[in-house]
């Protein structure tokens, strides 16, 4: 599994992918496993840089769920695929490109502040969508990512649960690298606080965190959405 891993994605053959697939499953059952969880996560192929044979390819091994994180590639891609997934939008999102992605996505991971949630809203009423979102937390508070400050979630939430033309399905977060344990422990607080004292955070069911390095630890913490790039596709060859 490391070899593969570190191996660039342009080597990266269909035998790897299948291989890393099922390595993933493996370990992420595994994972549900120790900690007795009953419930599922999902394991989401993130796309970047992907080219769509292998995307096509991973769904024809089970997956069925992809991240965008990019509106552009996105777009460029999204004719060439197969349209049998379910595709969730998880990067950063800007207010101004909603309407390209509002009909092809059907939750959205980045929401992180009311403006945003409103467009969406107004984009999805306009095509008679109800997305989901779930709000990004900024749970290391680092200045170089996007997210809402912990503290920020009651009232952004509030604000959100207004809305008509979405549902708030829950949270989302990108912890500092290497840290994950200690930020998805920290997630998971959040997560049930919320859940269990607030009414319009009471039907939220999904955590969204753990990637390809600490994907294991997250499902330790309750992730219900794994999002995995470069532990399916290979290691991108420049930071993204
Ligand atoms: C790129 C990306 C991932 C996947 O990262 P890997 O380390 O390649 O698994 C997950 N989530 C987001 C938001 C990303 O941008």
């Amino acid at each position: 599994m490391t070899e593969r891993l570190s191996k660039p994605a342009e080597q990266t053959t269909m035998e790897d992918i299948k291989q890393n697939y099922l390595a993933v499953c493996e370990n992420a059952a595994e994972a549900m496993e120790l900690s007795g969880r009953k419930d599922r996560v999902r394991i989401m192929a993130v796309t970047k840089t992907v080219p769509c044979d292998k995307i096509n390819y991973a769904e024809s091994l089970g997956i069925n769920l992809l991240g965008e994180n990019r509106v552009q590639e996105f777009l460029s891609k999204y004719e060439n695929y197969s349209k049998k997934s379910e595709i969730h939008f998880i990067g950063g999102l800007q207010k101004n490109k909603v309407k390209y992605i509002i009909d092809k996505v059907s939750m959205i991971h980045s929401v992180d502040s009311v403006e945003l949630a409103a467009e969406i809203n107004r984009r999805a009423a306009a095509h008679g969508v109800k997305p989901d979102i779930l709000f990004e937390i900024n749970i290391g508070n680092e200045p170089s990512k996007g997210g809402l400050a912990k503290d920020a979630l009651y009232d952004t939430a509030k604000a959100v649960s207004e809305l008509e033309n979405i549902r708030i399905r829950g949270l989302m977060a990108i912890p500092p690298a290497g840290r994950g344990e200690y930020y998805f422990a920290a997630m998971q607080e959040l997560f049930e606080n919320a859940r269990q004292k607030y009414s319009f955070m009471s039907a939220m069911d999904e955590l969204s965190m753990g990637m390809s390095g600490d994907y294991v630890s997250a499902v330790k913490y309750g992730s219900t959405i794994i999002r995995i790039g470069s532990g399916l596709f290979g290691a991108r060859n420049y930071a993204v």
